[in-house]
Protein backbone atom coordinates (compact mmCIF):
# COMPACT_ATOMS: atom_id res chain seq x y z
CA UNK A 1 0.00 0.00 0.00
CA UNK A 2 1.49 3.63 -1.15
CA UNK A 3 2.79 4.90 1.65
CA UNK A 4 3.21 8.78 2.88
CA UNK A 5 6.13 10.18 4.46
CA UNK A 6 6.65 13.23 7.00
CA UNK A 7 7.07 16.25 7.19
CA UNK A 8 3.53 16.56 6.19
CA UNK A 9 1.22 19.97 5.99
CA UNK A 10 -1.24 21.24 8.62
CA UNK A 11 -4.36 19.54 6.50
CA UNK A 12 -2.35 15.99 6.63
CA UNK A 13 -2.04 16.45 10.46
CA UNK A 14 -5.25 17.52 11.05
CA UNK A 15 -6.26 14.51 8.68
CA UNK A 16 -4.04 12.33 10.76
CA UNK A 17 -5.36 13.30 14.18
CA UNK A 18 -8.95 13.23 13.41
CA UNK A 19 -8.23 9.27 11.59
CA UNK A 20 -6.72 8.61 15.08
CA UNK A 21 -10.01 9.10 16.99
CA UNK A 22 -12.32 8.91 14.81
CA UNK A 23 -13.01 4.98 15.47
CA UNK A 24 -13.00 4.27 11.99
CA UNK A 25 -10.33 1.69 11.72
CA UNK A 26 -7.87 1.07 14.57
CA UNK A 27 -5.25 3.93 15.69
CA UNK A 28 -1.96 3.58 15.24
CA UNK A 29 -0.33 2.54 18.56
CA UNK A 30 2.96 2.62 19.75
CA UNK A 31 4.98 -0.11 20.01
CA UNK A 32 6.53 0.26 23.33
CA UNK A 33 3.02 0.64 25.08
CA UNK A 34 3.53 -2.84 26.82
CA UNK A 35 6.94 -1.99 27.96
CA UNK A 36 6.31 1.03 29.93
CA UNK A 37 3.05 3.01 30.96
CA UNK A 38 1.01 4.81 27.99
CA UNK A 39 -1.71 6.81 28.70
CA UNK A 40 -5.39 5.22 27.38
CA UNK A 41 -6.20 7.95 24.08
CA UNK A 42 -9.83 7.82 22.90
CA UNK A 43 -9.64 4.37 21.01
CA UNK A 44 -6.78 3.07 22.67
CA UNK A 45 -3.34 2.74 25.12
CA UNK A 46 -0.50 4.39 23.67
CA UNK A 47 -2.33 6.18 20.73
CA UNK A 48 0.61 8.09 18.38
CA UNK A 49 -0.31 11.90 18.01
CA UNK A 50 0.38 13.14 14.17
CA UNK A 51 2.81 16.46 14.14
CA UNK A 52 4.57 18.16 10.45
CA UNK A 53 7.23 16.26 12.03
CA UNK A 54 5.70 12.70 11.68
CA UNK A 55 3.89 10.87 14.61
CA UNK A 56 4.90 11.31 18.07
CA UNK A 57 4.14 9.24 21.40
CA UNK A 58 3.41 11.21 23.96
CA UNK A 59 4.39 8.84 26.30
CA UNK A 60 7.82 7.85 25.86
CA UNK A 61 9.18 9.79 22.62
CA UNK A 62 8.72 7.26 19.87
CA UNK A 63 8.38 8.69 16.25
CA UNK A 64 7.40 6.74 13.20
CA UNK A 65 7.46 9.18 9.96
CA UNK A 66 4.87 7.48 7.51
CA UNK A 67 1.31 6.96 7.55
CA UNK A 68 -0.96 5.31 4.73
CA UNK A 69 -1.56 7.84 1.67
CA UNK A 70 -5.54 7.05 2.16
CA UNK A 71 -4.84 8.44 5.85
CA UNK A 72 -2.60 11.32 5.13
CA UNK A 73 -5.09 12.67 2.35
CA UNK A 74 -8.49 12.18 3.82
CA UNK A 75 -9.36 9.51 1.87
CA UNK A 76 -10.33 7.09 4.82
CA UNK A 77 -13.37 9.34 5.50
CA UNK A 78 -14.74 8.66 2.07
CA UNK A 79 -14.25 5.14 2.21
CA UNK A 80 -15.70 5.21 6.57
CA UNK A 81 -18.98 6.96 5.27
CA UNK A 82 -19.49 4.23 2.85
CA UNK A 83 -18.84 1.54 5.44
CA UNK A 84 -21.36 3.14 7.36
CA UNK A 85 -23.76 3.44 4.78
CA UNK A 86 -22.68 -0.50 3.49
CA UNK A 87 -23.70 -1.23 7.37
CA UNK A 88 -27.14 0.37 7.47
CA UNK A 89 -28.43 -0.62 4.13
CA UNK A 90 -27.79 -4.97 5.26
CA UNK A 91 -29.45 -3.95 8.77
CA UNK A 92 -32.57 -2.73 6.89
CA UNK A 93 -32.26 -5.75 4.12
CA UNK A 94 -32.11 -7.81 7.43
CA UNK A 95 -34.98 -5.94 8.79
CA UNK A 96 -33.11 -4.47 11.91
CA UNK A 97 -33.05 -1.49 10.77
ZN1 LIG B 1 5.31 5.15 23.48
Amino acid sequence: MPQSFAPWRPSEVASLNEYQNAGAWHPFTCPNRDLSPHRTGSQDVGMLEASAAGWICPDCGYMQDWAHDWMVDGTWRMLFAENLRMLEERKKRQGLG
